[in-house]
């Protein structure tokens, strides 16, 4: 059966086309620079890519070339052979706790949930409309980033602030990267073989964020009501406290929106190091001993390390610590940082291993008497979305 798996932003569609149940990606694409100048799009197949231009105004259009583009790579022979299309949908707040087949309802409450995310609920949701247009007979499921993180307890997603701002205003931890983590912590559960354990899964990419999983369901998580919150990102500034928000409106005279901009886009790695958000271009200037870089490094590394630690202590001992996305899988040097801090607790890195688990390679990275081994596991948010739609599909 053909299941697309597509995860529509502002101004991109990423998709990947899986033959499930066999979980074999057929074709997958991206189309970049929506509804902007030059933009154009890139298809592999094979092990080929290639790149072409093309006007694309909305979503829809993209989805008329990404519809012709299957057709034309032979991969369908008409559009009655997609059967599932299953959209990554970023916010899906308290009313969805698992990946749902999409009707108007659906629909309606996603856009209505578009105050809790107004840059990516109504690019998902033109995505998603766009689909229903062309492809009207396949079943359309949406995943939701927040989903996985639906099991906390209120005491860990409420905020100490007054109940009605939770109430009224659905203010609360919501947590983010749920189908990263969700695919990581089932990843690792198989490979321990264990179906009773507590994990903590590092997501650590351009966004980063950590959760706790106990016996496959999620804990506690650090990214909060948006996310914002947490471990130090690329360009976001993780937890921070909020009275420098009004502090600096004060000082410089910014309005909120400058300061959520900054706060949103020039702090993290990017506002310490002064470099770039990419962790490549910090760990180039790290080895010319570059104080700003490094010292990105450090704070990046403390939040980190704070947090594995907090849910070491929630989850009452772990069977396994994980590390996932851009930094997690290709950045030795983070992970031998982070784990070196963890000593205390006694892990034990293997040096070897680290060194050469990158680029998609996944394996334990720590020494057999670490008192918990530590792992990296690339993780695949497009197949957890195609396996999602498969099941609802097939139930
Ligand atoms: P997102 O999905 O949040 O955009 P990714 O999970 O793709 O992020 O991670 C992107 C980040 O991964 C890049 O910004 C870069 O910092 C980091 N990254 C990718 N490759 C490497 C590498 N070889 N070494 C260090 N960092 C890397």
């Amino acid at each position: 059966m053909k299941i697309l798996a597509v995860n529509a932003g502002s101004s991109s569609l990423k998709f990947q086309m899986f033959e499930m149940p066999e979980e074999q990606v057929i074709i997958k694409g991206t189309f970049e620079r929506i509804g902007l100048n030059d933009s154009f799009y890139t298809i592999n197949i094979d092990g080929a890519k290639e790149k072409k231009e093309a006007l694309l105004a909305n979503h829809e259009e993209a989805v008329n070339i990404l519809i012709k583009e299957l057709v034309n790579y032979g991969v369908i022979k008409s559009l009655a052979e997609i059967k599932g299309i299953g959209h990554r949908i970023v916010h899906g707040g308290d009313k969805y706790s698992s990946s749902v087949v999409i009707d108007d309802e659906v629909i309606n409450t996603v856009t209505n949930l578009s105050s809790l995310a107004p840059l990516h609920n109504p690019a998902n949701i033109s995505g998603v409309k766009s689909f229903i247009k062309m492809v009207p007979d396949a079943i359309e499921v949406g995943c939701f980033d927040t989903a996985f993180h639906q099991t906390m307890d209120e005491e860990r997603f409420l905020y100490a602030v007054p109940n009605e701002w939770y109430e009224k205003y659905n203010v609360r931890k919501y947590g983010f990267h749920g189908l990263s983590h969700k695919y990581v912590s089932k990843r690792i559960s198989e490979i321990l073989d264990k179906k009773y354990c507590n994990i903590i899964v590092c997501h650590l990419g351009n966004g980063g964020s950590i959760s706790a999983v106990r016996d496959g369901h999620c804990i506690d998580t650090s990214m909060g009501f948006t996310p914002n919150a947490g471990i130090v990102m690329g360009s976001r500034s993780g937890d921070i406290d909020y009275s420098i928000i009004p502090y600096m409106m004060k000082k410089t005279g910014m309005t909120i929106d400058e300061i959520d901009k900054i706060l949103n886009k020039q702090s993290g790695m990017l506002g310490i190091s002064e470099v770039s958000s990419d962790f490549r271009d910090i760990e180039a200037k790290i080895s010319v001993k570059d104080k700003k870089a490094i010292m990105a490094h450090y704070l990046f590394v403390n939040s980190v390390v704070g947090y594995i630690a907090k849910y070491y202590v929630e989850l009452g001992g772990v069977d396994a610590i994980c590390f996932t996305a851009g930094v997690g899988e290709n950045s030795p040097h983070v992970r031998n940082m982070i784990i070196k801090r963890l000593a205390c607790l006694g892990l034990k890195l293997d040096y070897e291993a680290n060194d050469n688990m990158r680029f998609g390679k996944e394996g334990v990275i720590t020494k057999e008497d670490s008192s918990v081994p530590c792992y990296v596991i690339p993780t695949n948010e497009e197949l957890m979305i195609a396996r999602d739609t498969y099941e609802l599909i097939e139930k």
